[in-house]
Order: structure tokens, then sequence, then C-alpha cells
């Protein structure tokens, strides 16, 4: 068995410079999160609104605080006073929400449009299709939202080929997007992709942000994808 220590030194090792690393501490403990927090590590990732309300006045204050799950639009009043990057804008009603909340707590909310490549329909986000067109029009449309770039999921298989066709079409689709200057080259330059599972494929294929959870902390003690 390796320490937490162990395996956070391997896995920061093994990032190239400039990859910026979110700790993915859903289902894990106050204590889990304190014990990688005590090794330097300040971004960490989480799924669920409620366990993230919880969790985040028990935990120093300058923890920057990733929100990576599905957000439903009568949660988002839970995270949006702290949350420092939604990684899940995955529909405009919930990016409507957003826009309200942040207002409501005199604040700009950071965030990232999901893209729906995977083959599984449990996926959020936009299809490229239907993003591509819309960047224009999602430019100054939520006032006080800052979109920062692109978010994706691949496929949950052990074809990595699949994976890689999957995470290489968003890489394209941020490419562009920043090559057309719709957004500010500045601040649109978050490409948010790659799991423990399928870390490689993510870096081979331009991430900027990697997700990592049981890579860090071990299995899960339960089940990721409950709704
Ligand atoms: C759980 C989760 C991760 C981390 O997955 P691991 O396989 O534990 O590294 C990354 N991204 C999202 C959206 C997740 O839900």
């Amino acid at each position: 068995m390796t320490s937490l220590a162990e395996r956070y030194a391997a896995l920061r090792a093994s990032l190239p410079h400039g990859i910026e690393l979110i700790a993915v501490s859903k289902t894990r403990s106050v204590d889990e999160v304190r014990a990688l927090y005590d090794l330097g590590h300040r971004a960490f990732g989480e799924n669920y609104p409620q366990e993230l309300k919880d969790k985040q006045p028990q935990l120093p204050s300058d923890i920057q605080w990733h929100f990576i799950g599905h957000l439903q639009t009568n949660k988002v009043k839970y995270i949006a006073p702290f949350v420092h990057l939604v990684h899940s804008g995955d529909s405009e009603r919930l990016l409507d929400e957003l826009d309200k909340r942040a207002l409501a707590s005199a604040r700009t909310i950071a965030v990232l449009l999901q893209v729906h490549v995977a083959q599984e329909d449990t996926k959020h986000g936009f299809s490229i299709e239907e993003l591509e067109p819309a960047l224009a029009r999602f430019k100054d449309r939520w006032p006080n939202l800052r979109i920062e770039g692109l978010m994706a999921m691949a496929s949950l298989t052990d074809d990595m080929e699949q994976v890689g066709r999957e995470l290489g079409a968003v890489k394209a689709l941020f490419d562009r997007t920043r090559q057309s200057g719709v957004f500010p080259a500045a601040q649109f330059k978050t490409l948010s992709m790659g799991m423990s599972s399928d870390l490689p494929v993510a870096l081979a294929k331009g991430t900027t942000m990697v997700r990592i959870g049981t890579a860090l902390f071990g299995e899960r003690p339960r089940p990721v994808d409950k709704p």
C-alpha cells in the first residue's frame, strides 16, 4: 500500500508543467481532504452540491472548490457564494440560474461549457454540433459568468482509441474556439478532460486540467453515478 503523500508526489511528477490537477474528493471525508491540503494541495473537485455545502465550512477558506458533477438548478444556490469554477455548465437553463445566483452573491462565477461526446445517454452537456454555432450568442449572454473553456468526459470504456477520438474532438473544438476570437484567449484557456482511467490519453490530446480521484485517494466506497 502506498500512502497519500506517495501517490500525490507520483501524480504530480507525472503531470507536465502547466497542467492543473483537481483532486476529486467526492465521497471523501473532511479528514481525507485535509490530509491532501496539508501536503500543499488547494484545488478540489466535488460532484454533489449538498456534500460540498456541508464540507466547505469545515475546511480552510483558501481551498479552491471546483464543481464537476451535474448541477440541478435548484441546488445552485448552495454553492454559488463560494465555488471557484463550475466545470459542468451543461445547459442554457443552468447557466441562466448560475448567472442569477452569481448576481445575488455579488460575484462573477467562472464556468466551463460541458461538451457531450460520450456514447452513454447519461452524460450531460452540449453536443459539438449544437455548441459551436451557439458560442457567439453565449459570449455576452450571462453578464455575471465568465466562460473560461470546455469540459468533457469520455465514454466509460476500455477502448482507449475511442476515448482518444472523443477527447480529440473536444480539443479540436477548443482550438477552433480559441482561434475564432469569440472569447479573449486569456479568458478561454481551460480544457478540463482526463480522470484516473484515461489520464494518459487526455494528456496526449492536449488537456490543460485533469480531475483525479481514485488514483489519489483509492477506490471510492460507494458508486459515483447516482443522479
Ligand atoms: C468522479 C469524477 C472524476 C474522477 O474520477 P476518478 O476515476 O476517481 O479519477 C472526474 N470527473 C468527474 C466529472 C467525476 O464525476
